[in-house]
């Protein structure tokens, strides 16, 4: 069989510690026996990061705004263990934090549905798509250590020179403050990002702040939300006979947990953190969840939306068998090689993608699965298998299909 070939290159972004292990393995198995895979390599593990002095995360951004798609392998993001054990010159940002703010955009996380592994939440039978906000708040923060008695302000400088104060506390000790922003027009682009990406899977879509106890700030994104679904979507909606819905984020919480799914749920940029894995668990592992970065300007990074597994790169180390879940990194190298295909007009790599993403759910719909999956499964006959194993038998389910 000739290989596919590619036009444009992706943007090929490696990472750290088990994930890149299986990002190896991926290409190993899965993809360079098909296709002449042509990719801008850029090396986001930490050593070179802390080598480039995080340029070449920065260059891999940039990189994602000349080709257009990019996939990424999921980063240590250093805190203090990580700077000793890595010998660091510093504890460098987090690499999707730097991404995200060169591309803004929205960050669309939809699970993976395997009739063989049943969601934790009863009710849930259709997938909970989280769209992200994925500029600004406490990702973009500036924060401080108060060291002792003294006046806390916001101060807004005009470029005018006008001045704008507002105490935020007068302490009388010790203490900790934050600054964060936002900006309208991230605001209003994560508004149609959402629209639009309701329109296009045809699945209602709410929308949850805190405005009632932040009463500018999050107010902010309630009436942009607004105004633009009133101005440009309501029509659209209607005629789709979809929904769009603002409430309370504890009041949405609660809706969520009773609902049978098949909702997008916008959330702002740390709501979408947090709440993308507590969907991503319910619905049976971190693994079993789909990510992109949709920027404004159209361009798609594909990552996966967990960590670096750690604990399993150790048990790795130490020359142990692991069996971690590739699932979410498979799903960002389909996920780009299928909107590689699409923009370039090349349809036998769109069809691969999804050929490939079928014989992924199929391994584990009978009952091939790594051990995360393995313990929830209630099939009668399953086989737990260790991580290159698992890549093994979609390989053979992928080659009988083509
Ligand atoms: P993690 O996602 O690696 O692991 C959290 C838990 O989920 C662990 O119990 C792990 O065993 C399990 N898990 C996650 N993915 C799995 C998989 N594919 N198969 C089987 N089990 C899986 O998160 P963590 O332990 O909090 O962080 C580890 C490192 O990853 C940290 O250095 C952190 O900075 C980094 N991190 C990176 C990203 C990213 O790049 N997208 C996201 C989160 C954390």
């Amino acid at each position: 069989m000739e290989k596919i070939q590619m036009k444009t290159p992706l943007v090929e972004m490696d990472g750290d510690e088990m994930t890149r292990i299986i990002w190896q393995s991926i290409k190993e198995i899965l993809i360079n026996p098909y296709i002449d895979l042509k990719t801008e390599y850029y090396d986001l593990g930490l050593k070179n990061r802390d080598e480039t002095n995080d340029q070449v995360t920065v260059d891999s951004a940039l990189a994602t705004k000349k080709y257009g798609v990019a996939v990424k392998c999921a980063t240590i993001t250093p805190n203090a263990q990580r700077v000793e054990e890595y010998n660091l010159k510093q504890m460098w940002k987090s690499p999707n934090g730097t991404i995200r703010a060169i591309l803004d955009g929205t960050v669309f996380r939809t699970p993976l549905i395997v009739s063989s592994v049943k969601p934790y939440v009863k009710p849930w039978t259709k997938p909970i798509s989280i769209a992200r906000h994925a500029y600004g708040d406490i990702y973009k923060n500036v924060e401080m250590r108060v060291p002792g008695a003294g006046k806390a302000e916001l101060v807004f400088t005009g470029e005018d020179g006008q001045v704008v104060k507002e105490t935020i506390f007068d302490f009388k000790g010790p203490g900790v403050i934050m600054g964060m922003h936002n900006i309208d027009k991230s605001i209003a682009s994560f508004a149609r990002a959402c629209f639009n990406y309701a329109l296009d899977q045809k699945m209602d879509l709410w929308f949850a702040t805190k405005d009632t106890i932040s009463k500018k700030y999050d107010h902010r994104f309630k009436d942009i939300f607004q105004e633009i679904f009133d101005d440009e979507y309501q029509e659209k909606f209607a005629d789709a006979q979809i929904e769009y819905f603002y409430s309370l984020i504890d009041d949405i919480v609660a809706r969520i947990m009773r609902s049978e799914g098949g909702i997008i749920w916008a959330c702002k940029n740390y709501d979408g953190d947090v709440m993308s894995d507590m969907v991503a668990s319910a619905f049976g592992s971190l693994a079993m969840m789909t990510s992109v970065l949709v920027s404004p300007d159209g361009y798609f990074e594909y990552e996966a939306a967990h960590g670096t597994v750690t604990r399993h790169y150790y048990q790795h180390l130490e020359g142990k068998e692991t069996s971690t879940n590739s699932m979410a990194t498979l799903f960002a190298w389909t996920g780009a090689l299928k909107k590689r295909g699409e923009l370039d007009g090349i349809a036998e790599l769109t069809a691969f993608g999804e050929k490939l993403e079928k014989a992924a759910l199929q391994t584990i719909e009978e009952g091939v699965m790594t051990k995360d999956l393995a313990i929830l499964s209630d099939l009668k006959e399953k086989k737990a298998v260790n991580t290159i194993d698992f890549l093994k038998e979609v390989n053979t389910r992928l080659a009988a299909m083509l």
